[in-house]
């Protein structure tokens, strides 16, 4: 059977080498005698695995000497709840800006524990923009701020993340991470789940600037602790080691691509392809985001006539594109266009909607 274009927003498609590559090495790791996720997380093998892919991941995104990586177990949302418990005390202000769907998730991880305070946000209408800098309205004393960097299911990204001041920065990268340069001495946290453009899902990156570290936080149990989990490499309890592995390997193809300059370049290839058909089809297609700040990587578009929903996605899979449907929120097609995924893939899909245009317009 052959591979189709999978637009999925994640768990997503990963690069071909990649699932090669693992399936080769599935039953014996290099000479090991066992597949590396049969061995134990502290032996010298999958030692070497999760280091490579730590230094790796910092060549990538070019990572501060002095900042930490860690790579927890689990998702985004998970991350988004330890956020206050590490780095606010308890009820303390934190700002967040809201621009969509997973900005409004972050806040529901952190009410428990923090005064979760909306600076600025685009849900009035219906989360197509973003709000201008000079309308966000930043606490004095918040403990941080909190962006997402991309909208995955409103399909609206920061082109530029503005200043925010002296709180900490905090970006939720789920979505875009590794997709084009971006200067990581900025933020105090860089985090995300892995499964869109860093591999597999059951795994996250988090990215810490050290001084954060020093925050008192609040009562949190050992495992929910960002500075013991660095101080043991991630590795306070079992890690995801299949994850981790595949993380790695995902990480090694993007730097023998040419890194995220190179996607930089492809992404805004493929992205420019998708929303010039879309802007081209007089009406067929649509999306409805404002131009300035439309995502690169998640592109939700409708047709003029939702009953041509089931035919367009029938007939796209049987021309092998698969996972188009939006997200159950919005309705109408979504395509992910993340660094695994080949601008022959978006020709594919642009060729298929100007005939699917032609037979149904
Ligand atoms: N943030 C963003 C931007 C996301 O796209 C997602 C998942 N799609 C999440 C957070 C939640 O991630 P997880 O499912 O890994 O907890």
């Amino acid at each position: 059977m052959s591979r189709a274009y999978n637009f999925s927003a994640g768990p997503a498609t990963l690069p071909e080498p990649v699932l090669q590559q693992a399936r080769d090495e599935m039953l014996d790791w290099h000479g090991a005698g066992a597949s590396i996720v049969e061995l134990s997380h502290r032996g010298p093998e999958f030692m070497q695995v999760a280091a490579e892919a730590a230094e790796d991941l910092r060549t990538l995104l070019s990572i501060p000497d002095d900042y930490v990586v860690l790579f927890p177990a689990g998702g985004a949302t998970t991350q988004q709840a330890l956020i206050p418990l590490n780095f606010a005390t308890p009820g303390q202000r934190a700002d967040y800006v809201l621009t969509g769907h997973w900005g409004k998730t972050a806040i529901k991880q952190v009410k428990p524990y923090v005064d979760a305070h909306v600076a600025a946000s685009s849900e009035a209408d219906g989360f197509r923009s973003i709000p201008a800098r000079d309308d966000w309205s930043l606490s004095k004393d918040a403990a941080y701020v909190h962006v997402t960097a991309n909208e995955t299911i409103h399909g609206v990204e920061f082109r530029e993340i503005p200043d925010v001041g002296n709180a900490p920065l905090i970006a939720d990268f789920s979505s875009s991470i590794a997709s084009e340069p971006v200067d990581i001495s900025r933020f105090g946290m860089v985090y995300g789940g892995a499964q869109k453009n860093l591999g597999p899902v059951g795994i996250s990156f988090v990215i810490l600037r050290p001084d954060l570290l020093e925050r008192a936080g609040q009562p949190r149990a050992d495992i929910f602790d960002y500075r013991s989990q660095a101080a043991k490499g991630s590795m306070l309890n079992t890690p995801p080691t299949w994850n981790w592995y595949l993380l790695g390997l995902t990480v090694k193809w993007m730097l023998a691509e040419g890194g995220v300059a190179e996607f930089a370049q492809r992404s805004a290839r493929k992205a420019a392809l998708l929303y010039g058909a879309i802007d081209g089809s007089g009406g067929f297609y649509r999306n409805e985001v404002d131009v300035a700040v439309r995502s690169r990587m998640n592109v939700p578009f409708f047709l003029h006539d939702d009953a041509l929903d089931k035919p367009f996605l029938d007939e796209a899979r049987a021309a092998g594109l698969i996972s188009l449907k939006g997200h159950r929120a919005l309705g109408g097609m979504r395509a992910s266009l993340y660094n695994a995924m080949p601008e022959a893939g978006v020709e594919a899909l642009t060729g298929f909607m100007g005939e699917f245009q032609q037979r149904h317009g």
